[in-house]
């Protein structure tokens, strides 16, 4: 009876450990599947992840959108106006001046060539301005005096008379002075082309005339895309961010223009891809 009793008792003991080791398994168990820390939360915070790379090409959408803004906004600004020999100034243009160094300019454009003449002259080097903003007249004016050099000069045919004139020259209405964005100006208001590469300011503007947003339309370089003899006087407003690309690639502004254009359609490509 006694062992009877010792045999079952001992039985019960044994079932109650066991479901006492399956308990205490079963909880950390649970523990570790389902806790905190627990393995699924693991796998779901990984998966989670996973699912966060849209997350990641939003935020690579958002900077391509702001790269697609920056181009935007430097590609419609007011000084990227181009004027060249197949594009003239738009019949309606109209344009604001104010007055500085004798001449005229739009007043953005002022301001940074007085901040400009100011730098050269904090470096000793003196510069003198002497062509601005040019109405139809004015330009139509100096067209016809380039003419009548030229003839004077002994060139006698009309058709070699017009070449010679509109390699240094533009037609009015194809002047970049009529915008109000161009001006004139060289150490000793030389315009010969020889002496201005020789001169302090020229090799002043050269390496800082960007830096105040100007750049130099007519090179040696530029020659064939722009169809003039280079007139290293002769300076054009565009903005900083603007002039520092174009200086700094040796470029036109219609090559610059087209680089925003393709970069902005590259741009809307890619956001489309993304997209779909
Ligand atoms: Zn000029």
């Amino acid at each position: 009876m006694t062992r009877i009793r010792h045999k079952l008792s001992k039985h019960i003991y044994a079932l109650s450990l066991s479901a006492a080791i399956i308990l205490t398994v079963g909880i950390f168990c649970s523990i570790f599947l389902f806790g905190k820390y627990g393995i699924i939360d693991k796998l779901k915070a990984e998966n989670d992840t996973e699912q966060n790379n849209p997350t990641i090409s939003v935020s690579k959408n958002s900077s391509l959108e702001e790269q697609l803004q920056e181009y935007t906004s430097i590609l419609e600004s007011p000084y990227m106006i181009n004027v060249t020999k197949s594009n003239p100034i738009p019949q309606n243009y109209s344009v604001s001046l104010t007055q500085i160094y004798g001449i005229q300019l739009q007043p953005q454009a002022a301001a940074a060539l007085r901040e400009f003449i100011e730098a050269a002259e904090a470096e000793g080097i003196s510069v003198t301005v002497f062509d601005g903003y040019r109405t139809q007249e004015n330009q139509s004016l100096i067209y016809q005096d380039e003419i009548d050099k030229t003839k004077a000069s002994g060139y006698t045919d009309q058709e070699d008379i017009l070449k010679r004139v509109d390699e240094s020259v533009e037609e009015p209405g194809y002047s970049e002075h009529q915008t109000g964005l161009a001006v004139d100006m060289s150490q000793d208001a030389s315009t010969n082309a020889a002496e201005v590469y020789n001169s302090e300011f020229y090799k002043f503007a050269l390496e800082h005339c960007a830096d105040y947003g100007f750049i130099m339309p007519y090179t040696e370089e530029s020659k064939i895309a722009t169809g003039y003899k280079a007139k290293p006087w002769h300076f054009r407003y565009v903005g900083v961010q603007a002039a520092q690309y174009i200086m700094q690639r040796d470029l036109t502004l219609t090559e610059y223009i087209s680089y925003l254009r393709s970069q902005i359609e590259h741009i809307e490509e890619e956001l489309a891809a993304a997209e779909a």
